[in-house]
């Protein structure tokens, strides 16, 4: 049992989105393929993955460490003997093989997603889903098919005002969705605070259902100013105000906005999470940890950053993973996380679930019958990942 070639493609969002930072429309994301030679159902079986959104693509370090260190390993450091399949934990330490310590985003998106596609290869050789392989391993017993799911939009855009905002908030609750995100900071609070309560009103003026994400673009003033604003409102949460490291301001903040605060999507770590926890004040009764599983070594390196969460008294009801995709909806259903996001439309081909995928009272069943991560029931996508291994 062997890995034959890993390929990776950069393809463009094409998305004129904007945050209160930046837009996407530069912005590429890599597409990787794992080649092995088992054989299921007369063809070879291939992972597949995409290295999530808001990070660009990383195609050099994979080519030059990664993908080389991988293929160049003994085929049998690689395997997991019991289970008769590739071993994610093995390849992860042949992929950290010469790498220094610290810089983690120097590794970890590239890492991260060649160990995605990986565990889509171990769940196809197992012909389960890729939940199921998941919680196997690491969650026994805890996996939830039944995921709730939330909107991650409400993004700036050309020409958006209210009413398109109203629009797509509304195209949300249509599909079936119950629980909403916003962009903040993008524009003046008073401006984003008609934004929040006009979106407020579509939910009944339940805050609980509303959270909204300045995506770091905040000053610490700005941040103190946006919490005073946003405390009456109880919202589900309030993510990201300023740089993501600044744990210090984390902890001030937390201090005097009592509502859920949320934050984690740009930790790349095990080792940042635990300083977050330990620095940022946050409060393990109802603050919210995002991080995003592709950008973040892959699955084993959530895996134990769970597992050193537990011992700090949070557990994985306070997870949930950045993202939006079928990556970040089976690794939530494997290790039994709180909720998963969602992107409906948002970036093309690289957002959303299976084509079939249908939401309930806010609520996702993965289907149990199709292998792996399931990207062959997402046309868009599985059209450029097809394409990557068969040339
Ligand atoms: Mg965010």
């Amino acid at each position: 049992m062997k890995i034959i070639d890993i390929r990776e493609i950069a393809v463009p969002l094409n998305s004129s989105l904007r945050n209160s930072v930046f837009d996407f429309s530069q912005m590429k994301t890599s597409v990787v393929a794992v080649i092995t030679d088992v054989i299921r159902e007369g063809k070879p079986v291939v992972g597949y993955a995409f290295n999530s959104t808001g990070r660009y693509a990383c195609g050099g370090q994979m080519r030059m460490r990664f993908i080389p260190r991988i293929l160049n390993s003994d085929p049998d450091n690689l395997i997991d003997f019991d289970r008769n399949n590739f071993d994610p934990e093995k390849i992860f330490s042949v992929m950290m093989e010469g790498e220094k310590p610290g810089g983690h985003s120097d590794r970890s998106v590239g890492i991260g997603t060649i160990e995605v596609a990986i565990w889509d290869a171990i769940a196809k050789i197992e012909e389960k889903p890729a939940f199921r392989s998941i919680s196997d391993r690491y969650n026994p017993g805890g996996a939830k098919p039944k995921m709730f799911v939330y909107v991650g939009g409400g993004w700036y855009a050309p020409n958006k005002g209210i009413p398109e905002l109203l629009d797509e908030m509304k195209s949300y609750l249509d599909m079936g969705y119950t629980q909403l995100k916003i962009k903040i900071g993008g524009e003046s609070i008073s401006n984003d605070v008609k934004r929040l309560e006009a979106v407020l009103k579509l939910l009944n003026n339940d805050g609980n259902n509303l959270a909204v994400d300045a995506n770091c673009g905040l000053t610490r003033e700005a941040a103190f100013d946006y919490a005073k604003v946003l405390s009456p409102y109880n919202l589900r949460w309030y993510e990201e105000a300023t740089d993501p490291l600044d744990f210090a301001l984390m902890s001030d903040l937390a201090e005097i906005y009592s509502p859920p605060l949320a934050t984690g999507e740009n930790l790349f770590s095990t080792q940042d999470v635990r300083n977050l926890i330990q620095y940022g004040g946050l409060r393990t009764d109802h603050d919210v940890i995002q991080i995003d599983p592709p950008q973040s070594y892959g699955f084993v390196s959530v895996a134990r950053t769970i597992k050193m969460l537990k011992t700090f008294g949070w557990s994985e009801n306070s997870l949930m993973p950045h993202g939006g995709n079928q990556m970040s909806l089976h690794v939530a259903a494997g290790l039994g996380m709180l909720l998963c996001e969602s992107y409906p439309d948002t970036f093309g081909i690289f957002s959303g679930f299976s084509d079939d995928a249908e939401i309930i009272d806010g609520h996702l069943t993965i289907n149990e019958n199709l292998p792996g991560i399931g990207f062959e029931a997402q046309s868009g996508i599985y059209e450029v990942m097809s394409k990557l291994s068969n040339n």
